[in-house]
């Protein structure tokens, strides 16, 4: 309930007041909510609270993009497809909203104090994302800021906030799960309408130039290009979640319980990981729509929403309360010690980063797992296990083992740079999440998985010939196109 008895549209516990800004003289400020990790419109808590909190205070806000020079390595496949949906949700903030979007280009750091000053604003929403660059980043905005500025931090990916499903690191799931569903009635709740805000923004002339921005970050990106079967923006979000024609809870999803760790049948996940990582789709949207439908498929709902959010907010838990999330020494006393036991054993093979980013070792499974990264962007969840598990055994040590696999992984998923991502792989090779397992060489007591393990749960053949099959008809596209783009250039003028 705010001071003057009006009820507020977000539970108090999503936000966090990182500053109380002094009251300054005079009238007070716009609003502006700087985006980062929560890029859609709909289901957005924090731009929900932006809009509420302007309201309140009767006065204008705004939406804030920063484009970073280069972000934890992102190319023209994963700027490409953030751009791409920004460009639709500024249209439709713009027009639906009537909230100006602004977008800046260079560092955070620069620009959002820079704009805050400029438009005097009064409150600084943020959403959250618990990775160490863009903390250290906010760190740096909040010390160059007026004194005046209030902040507020809202978790608008979280079905349950961050700091309020744990306030230390949780060893594995099992610690954070119940933890959760207790939390859970409170906050996996429907979203309240946006409301319009009631002041406008002062009219500036803010063309963005999309296009022009958009071919730059896919010209210095190129070495990682764009994917075409997951199309951006909110609206594909929902068609994958929920379309009529194809939609993961309207079509695909009595298989999940059964078929998902089947790397030939990649139909039986949901595929919205993309979305989920760019926020075009909120989490808790997926988890209300799925709820709904359990009644028709229990095991599956139950199976998806076990992903969704205990394993996905254990993720987000690990990085926040692990400041070194991607590191060896970011594993449990009883796995460093093991891996460092087994770091000098002999290895049958071992493979340079070069020779792994080729996919060229001598197990066929692994190289289709890898190309199937490289070249459609998106590996299966299951693979991804197998893949991190192999570079343990082929590299010199986990130190190096970690840091190819989250080179790897971060270059070339779609989903990639993500809590899940570093989460993941330090699950693979740390065993963080995990437990101790039979002890033996190179792995120690770090759960082991192998060739013939995936050869009695899926046609491993069968995967291999999918992804060469997939791997040329994309090569093929390819191809066609570079042809047809210079036969354009090489048309004379009309
Ligand atoms: C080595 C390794 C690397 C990984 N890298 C990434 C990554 O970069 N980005 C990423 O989003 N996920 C990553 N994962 C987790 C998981 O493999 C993917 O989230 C999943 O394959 C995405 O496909 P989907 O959305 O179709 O999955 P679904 O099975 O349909 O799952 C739905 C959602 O649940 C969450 N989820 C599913 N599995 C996990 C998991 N094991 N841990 C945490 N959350 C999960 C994801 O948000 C996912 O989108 C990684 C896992 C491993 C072992």
């Amino acid at each position: 309930m705010a001071s003057n008895g009006r009820a507020l549209a977000v539970q108090p516990g999503r936000i966090r007041v990182i500053k109380e800004g002094g009251r300054g003289r005079g009238e007070v400020g716009p609003v502006v909510y700087w985006m980062f990790r929560d890029q859609r419109l709909r289901d957005n808590w924090a731009l929900t609270h932006a809009v509420d909190q302007a309201n309140l205070r009767g006065v204008p806000v705004a939406v804030a993009f920063n484009l970073f020079d280069r972000f934890l390595g992102a190319r023209a496949r994963q700027l490409g497809f953030m751009l791409r949906g920004l460009r639709q949700l500024s249209l439709e903030v713009e027009e639906r909203l009537k909230i100006p979007f602004f977008l800046f280009q260079g560092e955070a750091e620069e620009t959002i104090p820079k704009f805050l000053k400029e438009c005097g604003a009064s409150l600084l929403v943020t959403d959250f994302t618990p990775l160490r660059p863009i903390r250290k980043c906010k760190e740096e905005i909040y010390k160059k800021v007026d004194d005046s500025l209030t902040i507020h931090e809202v978790d608008a990916h979280n079905v349950v906030p961050l700091w309020v499903a744990s306030e230390k690191l949780e060893y594995s799931a099992k610690t954070l799960r119940g933890k959760i569903n207790k939390l859970l009635p409170e906050y996996l709740i429907e979203f309240p309408a946006l409301q319009p805000p009631t002041r406008k923004w002062d009219p500036t002339s803010n063309s963005i130039g999309w296009d022009g921005i958009i071919s730059d970050v896919l010209r210095k990106g190129a070495e990682v290009p764009e994917i075409s079967w997951c199309e951006p923006g909110e609206d594909a979000a929902l068609e994958v979640l929920m379309g009529n024609e194809n939609g993961f809870l309207k079509k695909r999803i009595r298989s999940y319980s059964t078929d998902r760790n089947n790397p030939l049948k990649p139909k039986a996940l949901s595929g919205i990981s993309p979305y989920l990582h760019f926020g075009q789709i909120s989490a808790q949207r997926c988890a209300l729509e799925a709820q709904s439908i359990r009644k028709q498929y229990p095991q599956a709902v139950d199976a998806f929403l076990e992903e969704l959010i205990v394993r996905r907010e254990l993720a987000d838990n690990y990085c926040y309360y692990q400041p070194h999330y991607d590191l060896l020494k970011g594993a449990w006393e009883w796995a460093r010690k093991t891996l460092m036991d087994h770091a000098n054993d002999k290895r049958e093979h071992t493979y340079t980063k070069e020779q792994l980013e080729k996919a060229q070792t001598a197990d066929p499974l692994w190289n289709a797992s890898q190309l199937e990264m490289v070249h459609h962007g998106k590996m299966h969840g299951f693979m991804r296990m197998y893949w991190a598990k192999k570079i343990l055994e082929w590299t010199r040590g986990p130190e190096e083992a970690l840091e190819f696999a989250i080179y790897l992984n971060d270059k070339y998923e779609i989903d990639g740079r993500d809590p899940n991502g570093y989460a993941g792989c330090m699950w693979s090779i740390c065993g963080v999440h995990d437990q101790g397992w039979r002890e033996r060489p190179v792995f120690g007591k770090i759960r082991y998985m192998n060739y013939a393990g995936c050869k009695r749960k899926f046609d491993v053949d069968g995967y291999i010939s999918y992804v060469k099959r997939l791997v040329g008809e994309l090569k093929k596209r390819k191809a066609e196109s570079t042809m047809s783009d210079r036969t354009t250039e090489k048309k004379p003028r009309d």
